[in-house]
């Protein structure tokens, strides 16, 4: 049985590193099943939901984050969405012909973080030229946040079905040791591919913890709960109704129906009847 949804954060004792860990098979289980994805898009958007938790996590706790990716050639795009409580969703929007979905070169990754007061940063690197969705936001600290980490990403399907999927990023902080430094980025260049540690039954977050800072002195700085959740409330689709123009809202009232409004993310439908259309106009 693998441990629910979570995210643990530790730092060496002598401060050279912080290590994020994210499990998040249940959470990316759900999203993949909201958007009926399959294949690869399935595997790239189960990386891409713990990719942009591992890039919120590593930032302030207000910020929420997201992920966007072009797949190459256009075929498609996927976005991972990442907020500040904990909760996850993301979308896939594909072509005609889902299968032909590719993180080849031309493919990429778009890493945007929203600021309280509503500012946005982002970040664009090439998923097929980094080798892949760890590899790209490894890519994104790097060259949009200056910091430097490593960052590395797995989903595990069985039979079409993800069994598996986490992820982590080793951080190194300003205060590192030579020493120490040298330890970890000999680790993490021995360190077995993800998909070893997503195949055993063991899988989790603590998994992965205890094999990164083996033999490391580290506190626990903290962990939290991962879950899917869609934030499509009534009041955020009213409020998004009332970004239309009046005469818009008019002629609707006048043809007699009300509006359906169907949310990509969670799949949920609005109906927002004649009556509630016409008291929003006088509201306003
Ligand atoms: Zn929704």
């Amino acid at each position: 049985m693998t441990e629910s949804d979570q995210v643990v954060r530790v730092m060496t004792n002598d401060h050279s590193f912080r290590v994020i860990v994210a499990c998040m098979t249940g959470s990316a289980r759900e999203v993949l099943a909201r958007q009926g994805v399959r294949g690869l898009a399935a595997k790239a958007l189960a990386e891409l939901v713990t990719g942009t938790t591992l890039v919120r996590e590593t930032m302030s706790p207000d910020l929420r984050v997201q992920g966007l990716i072009r797949g190459a050639g256009g075929k498609g795009t996927l976005v991972g969405d990442s907020f500040p409580d904990g909760s996850v969703r993301g979308l896939a929007q594909l072509r005609a012909d889902p299968s032909a979905f590719s993180l080849g070169k031309g493919s990429h990754l778009q890493v945007m973080r929203s600021l309280i007061n509503g500012g946005l940063q982002q970040g664009i690197v090439d998923v097929g030229e980094a080798g892949g969705i760890g590899e790209a936001i490894t890519q994104v600290f790097a060259e949009s946040e200056q910091i430097a980490a490593v960052a590395k990403i797995g989903a595990r399907f069985e039979q079409g079905e993800l069994v598996a999927c986490g992820g982590f990023v080793v951080q190194l902080l300003p205060e590192a040791e030579r020493a120490t430094h040298a330890i970890m980025t000999q680790r993490l260049e021995d360190f077995p591919p993800i998909d070893a540690f997503l195949e055993q039954d063991t899988f989790g977050a603590q998994l992965l913890i205890d094999e990164l800072v083996f033999g490391m002195p580290f506190t626990e700085l903290g962990r939290s709960s991962l879950r899917f959740h869609c934030r499509c409330d009534e009041s955020l689709v009213l409020s998004a109704l009332s970004s239309l123009g009046r005469d818009d809202i008019q002629s609707m009232i006048d043809e007699g129906e009300g509006l359906d409004i169907h949310c990509d993310y969670c799949g949920k439908d609005y109906l927002i009847a004649v009556e509630r259309l016409r008291a929003l106009l006088e509201a306003s």
